[in-house]
Formats: C-alpha cells, sequence, structure tokens
C-alpha cells in the first residue's frame, strides 16, 4: 500500500517549504507517514524561529526590498533614470495598451470606480512618460519604474494579486540589435538577481503580439522589442526594448523558494518564515 500526505498535512508542508521530493513521499502506513509529518514539521518549525531569532539583532529588511534597491543602484549606474507614476491609472490608459473588456486581462483588473483601477502593470504609464521625455530628451532614453501592481490572478504558487514589477524601457535602441540589447538589459537584472540559469524564450502576449520571456525554471520577465503596433498612439515610432520583471519571482527562484506567497506582502510570513510556528 502506498500513502501519500493527507491534503491537510500537504499544505502545512508547503507552507513551511519542506523539500519538494518531501511532499511527494509515501509510506506503507498511516503510522509511518504521521511520524515523519510529525519529525519534519518539528525540525522545519525549530530551522524557522531560529531565522527568525537571528535575524531580529541584525539590521535587516525584506528581501524583496532588498532586491528593489539594488535594482534600482544597479539600472543607474547603467544609464537609467527611475521614474514613479500614480498606482490609480484611468481606463483610457488601460484601453490604449488594447486592454479593453473582451481581453483576458481585462477580467483580472481591479477597479476602484467606474473608470479608474489599480494599475496591472507599469507599461501604459511608461508609454505616456516617454511621450513627453521624447520631445524634450535626446535619445536613447532610458527610463525605469518599481513598484505595486495588481491582478485577480489565479492563485497558486506563481502569482499573487499585488506583486512588485520592474519595467525598464530604452527607447532610441539601435534598430539593428534589439535582441542584443535585450539580452545585456536581461544580464544586468538577473545578476543582480544573482540568478545564473535562465533562458530568453520567444512567447506570444495579447498586448504586445510576440514577446521574449524571460524564464528561470518559471517565467520571470517579459521582453518586448520595438517598434510595436501600440507605439504610434503614445507619440512616438523610434526601435526601443523594454522588459517587465515580477521582483517576487525573481526572489522566489534567487532562493529556491516553492511558493510566491513567502516573499510578497504578507501578514503571515516574515522575510520567508510562515508566522504560525
Ligand atoms: P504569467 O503568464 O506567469 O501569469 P504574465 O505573462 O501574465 O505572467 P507579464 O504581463 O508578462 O506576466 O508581467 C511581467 C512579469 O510580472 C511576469 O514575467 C512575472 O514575473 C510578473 N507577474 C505577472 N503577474 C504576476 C502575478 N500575478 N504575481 C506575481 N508576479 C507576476
Ligand atoms: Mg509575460
Amino acid at each position: 500500500m502506498s500513502i501519500s500526505f493527507s491534503k491537510v498535512q500537504k499544505q502545512r508542508l508547503r507552507e513551511l517549504d519542506a523539500p519538494l521530493d518531501f511532499q511527494e513521499k509515501s509510506f506503507c502506513s498511516v503510522q509511518d507517514r504521521d511520524e515523519a509529518f510529525r519529525n519534519i514539521e518539528q525540525l522545519l518549525v525549530r530551522q524557522a524561529k531560529q531565522h527568525l531569532l537571528e535575524i531580529r539583532n541584525i539590521h535587516h529588511r525584506p528581501k524583496l526590498c532588498e532586491l528593489e534597491s539594488k535594482l534600482t543602484n544597479v539600472l543607474i549606474e547603467n544609464g537609467f533614470f527611475q521614474v514613479i507614476t500614480p498606482i490609480i491609472l484611468a481606463k483610457g490608459l488601460l484601453a490604449k495598451m488594447s486592454i479593453t473588456p473582451e481581453r483576458p486581462l481585462f477580467k483580472q483588473v481591479f477597479w476602484v470606480s467606474d473608470d479608474k483601477c489599480l494599475r496591472p502593470m507599469l507599461a501604459p504609464n511608461l508609454y505616456y512618460l516617454l511621450g513627453e521625455f521624447t520631445r524634450l530628451y535626446e535619445k536613447p532614453i532610458r527610463a525605469f519604474e518599481v513598484g505595486p501592481c495588481f491582478r485577480k490572478d489565479s492563485k497558486g504558487g506563481h502569482h499573487l494579486n499585488e506583486f512588485t514589477m520592474l519595467n525598464l524601457v530604452e527607447l532610441g535602441s539601435p534598430e539593428e540589435g534589439g535582441k542584443q540589447r535585450l539580452e545585456e538589459l536581461t544580464a544586468i537584472v538577473m545578476d543582480a538577481a544573482e540568478i545564473k540559469g535562465y533562458d530568453l524564450v520567444t512567447a506570444y502576449s495579447e498586448v504586445y503580439g510576440e514577446t521574449i520571456d524571460v524564464v528561470a525554471g518559471l517565467e520571470v520577465g517579459s521582453g518586448v522589442i520595438g517598434p510595436n503596433a501600440l507605439d504610434t498612439q503614445w507619440g512616438w515610432v523610434d526601435p526601443w526594448v523594454g522588459i517587465g520583471f515580477g521582483l517576487e519571482r525573481l526572489v522566489m527562484v534567487s532562493k529556491g523558494y516553492q511558493n510566491i506567497q513567502r516573499v510578497g506582502r504578507a501578514l503571515v510570513y516574515f522575510d520567508g518564515v510562515r508566522l504560525n510556528i
């Protein structure tokens, strides 16, 4: 007879981030299984408490905030300037991104009033600003924003309703070298995030058409090489490259976590440690 962990036990093992192969284990009897569960739970709780004690007395920041600071610094060193734009977004700007009621992404939007929502992405505001900058600055123009985005995403280990996006864009990149530039910019971010193994994979997005996803076991970012069909209505037509990264996913991959909830804004976790221990 092969007995696996019960639903409740599996849930607890996920919360405590037990090794995946352990979670999949099967046993000959319920007694063996429950004993194994008790042992690992005790061990993981002990380790978690130890971690909480260790971080109490050092100058500690959440990993997500540390990564945000690191990426901000590294992008500035690489000639980008930072922008911060409103989190509340007008419906009209979404429509300009072709996110209209018939698009699946539209159904994931959190509305705060009839014509205002919590931004599901940073791109509309960046598109808008680039329209202004293109009149004011010489090219290339390199800008980035990092901040909260919101989507009603199906629950699971890789999605949060509120997450942190980094979106960088370089307008006026060399027309021919877009792919290479995308690779270089990706490398800057992935180095800072301390992730060595990743691939660039061509994919399709309902908003942009072709995208180039940054995949490190799971998708951590999506890049676009412009010009793009969307551009002209924002007042510019130059070649560009842009990439949106999910910061929680970057932390998740670099730390080897199985679930993204450990990294995001939370009341039940602190520094990746489940607090009901
Ligand atoms: P997925 O297909 O994994 O849902 P996506 O392609 O819809 O992601 P993009 O619009 O490409 O996501 O957003 C850029 C990046 O933002 C993603 O590569 C991912 O790292 C991150 N991201 C998107 N949605 C979420 C979410 N709900 N929770 C956490 N991170 C997210
Ligand atoms: Mg994507």
